[in-house]
């Protein structure tokens, strides 16, 4: 295949966690559908479960573009990327998962014309991420990153108790527990 395509550049960064963000390469033949699916790849979401939509302004206050089932061929999912009509600067918004109701801004940074060539979508950049450690894995003297937040431990301690995925199942494996997004 050859030819050009118009790349758009957006900035997605998590609503209320400011300081995690994505930057994503999307061609504006793609679809919202496409968009999704990198979006929950570049933010460690779950593809197969959960309803999202995107929004042309705030979410839930303006009529979304359609819900999006994973796997689905809803109106949400077919819309282009390119329809929407976006101009530099633009501001959009992202609902990933109905119940949680994660809020995402999503910024136009630039669209730019480039040869057809390469596999988008892709994530080219993203927050320099903070990593905290496994507290469990910490007492034997092993700095292992945290990718969990054992909810009810750390109501029950009032602080924040962070684990490895094997602490959590080894010794949280009942608790109600959270994913932390780095
Ligand atoms: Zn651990
Ligand atoms: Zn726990």
């Amino acid at each position: 295949m050859s030819g050009t395509l118009e790349l758009y550049t957006f900035k997605v960064t998590c609503k209320y966690k400011t300081k995690i963000w994505r930057r994503i390469e999307i061609p504006g033949e793609q679809t919202l559908g496409d968009f999704d699916i990198i979006i929950r790849e570049a933010f460690e979401y779950d593809k197969w479960d959960h309803l999202s939509e995107f929004f042309p302004g705030r979410a839930w206050a303006c009529r979304g573009f359609g819900e999006i089932e994973p796997g689905g061929k809803s109106r949400g999912t077919k819309k282009k990327i390119e329809e929407i009509q976006l101009v530099k600067g633009d501001i959009i918004e992202y609902i990933y998962d109905f119940g949680d109701d994660l809020g995402h801004k999503i910024k136009l940074e630039k669209i730019s014309v480039v040869e057809k060539s390469e596999d988008w979508p892709r994530v080219i950049g993203r927050n320099k991420p903070k990593y905290q450690f496994c507290e469990e894995c910490m007492k034997e003297d092993r700095k292992t990153v945290a990718t969990w937040i054992c909810l009810e431990c750390s109501d029950k301690e009032q602080r924040d108790v962070l684990l490895c995925e094997d602490c959590l199942m080894k010794k949280h494996e009942e608790h109600y527990a959270e994913k932390i997004l780095y």
